[in-house]
């Protein structure tokens, strides 16, 4: 039978790929969005499709809906979103989780968990295995993000030892490709838009902070093949390991792109982490799993996305 699916924050940048990937692959998907971050313009081509539904819902507010599996992603994921409104940010993780694991527990559903690499804070172990716990502020701009995602991260492992609910647990890094929101302010989208608009590129600090960037496809395969194997439960990295410093980043971009733009340096936000790179040995050898796209040509599908979206 076919299996029902649903995605919250599926209007988001992730979770419009991850439809896509399962419309495509034969399930039926139920998409739930509240719109605050992402947009009917990621979703609008599966809109009609006859396996796909689209409901606009919060996940602070239960949902009572039949289905077999569960993809939470929902919750603003960069910095500026997920600092405008904080407190809205940590409940969103948390009532999210419980409301979305109270739905699995009832169903007897598997449910991924989207959590993220910033449960490792600014990491003191580099790259950042899943056993490591992390060095995380929990007072500080950035908390409302970290504590929110490890808080449900507590709550998914509480639920599988409590009530037998078979979850899945996966920590994101930096992933980029088309469908981000050109103003999120992620580094990826900001150095783009600004070197198509011929704006000086934003650096914050000196540039040597470094990011390991992941493309949406390999990311999408990830979440796909973590939720279709029976063996591990996680949490599992999801990520490329192979690193970059932001200024390797934005001179890549003013490369490809073919722009003039200076580079302008800006103070760094409090509590940047200062290096990140995922050890994804659990995903190789649980998964076989392994990104594929270079950032070269990732960058260059993200360009044409907004040189055509912003008609830049
Ligand atoms: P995004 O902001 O594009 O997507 C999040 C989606 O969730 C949006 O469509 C938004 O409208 C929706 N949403 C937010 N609050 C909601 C609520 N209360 N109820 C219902 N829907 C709500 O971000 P994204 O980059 O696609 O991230 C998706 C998930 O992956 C997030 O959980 C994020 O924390 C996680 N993640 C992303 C990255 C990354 O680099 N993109 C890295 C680590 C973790
Ligand atoms: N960054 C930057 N210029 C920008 C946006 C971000 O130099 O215009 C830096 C930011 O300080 C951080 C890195 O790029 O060190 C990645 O930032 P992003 O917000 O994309 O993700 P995160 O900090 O959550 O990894």
């Amino acid at each position: 039978m076919t299996p029902t699916t649903l995605i919250t924050g599926g209007a988001g940048f992730i979770g419009s790929h991850l439809c896509e990937r399962l419309v495509d692959s034969g399930h039926e998907v139920l998409c739930v969005d509240n719109f605050y971050t992402g947009s009917k313009d990621n979703i609008r081509h599966l809109v009609g499709h006859k396996r796909f539904e689209l409901i606009r819902h919060d996940v602070w507010l239960p949902l009572y809906v039949e289905v077999d599996r569960i993809y939470n992603l929902a919750c603003p994921a960069s910095p500026i979103h997920y600092q405008n409104d904080p407190v809205s940010t940590t409940k969103t993780s948390v009532l999210g989780a419980i409301n979305m694991l109270g739905l699995a527990k009832r169903r007897r559903a598997r449910i991924l968990q989207a959590s993220t690499s910033e449960v490792y804070g600014d990491p003191k172990l580099h790259p950042q295995p899943e056993s490591y716990w992390g060095h995380v502020n929990p007072i500080g701009p950035r908390s409302c993000y970290d504590e929110g995602k490890r808080c449900a991260e507590t709550l998914f492992f509480d639920y599988h030892r409590q009530n037998g609910v078979d979850i899945r647990v996966v920590r994101l890094f930096n992933t980029y490709g088309p469908r981000m929101h050109p103003r999120d302010g992620r580094v990826v989208s900001n150095f783009i838009v600004q070197a198509l608009s011929g704006e000086p590129l934003t650096l914050y600090g000196d540039g040597s902070q470094s990011r390991s960037f992941c493309y949406v496809d390999d990311l999408v395969d990830g979440l796909v093949g973590m939720m279709d194997q029976d063996s591990e439960i996680g949490p599992m990295n999801l990520g490329n390991p192979v690193e970059f410093t932001i200024r390797q980043l934005a001179e890549e971009v003013l490369r490809l792109t073919g722009s003039k733009s200076p580079l302008e340096f800006r103070p760094l936000p409090q509590d940047d982490p200062v290096q990140r790179q995922p050890d994804i040995s659990l995903a190789r050898a649980t998964l076989g799993w392994t990104p594929k796209v270079a950032l070269e040509d990732g960058l260059k599908e993200t360009i044409a996305y907004f040189r055509k979206t912003l008609a830049l």
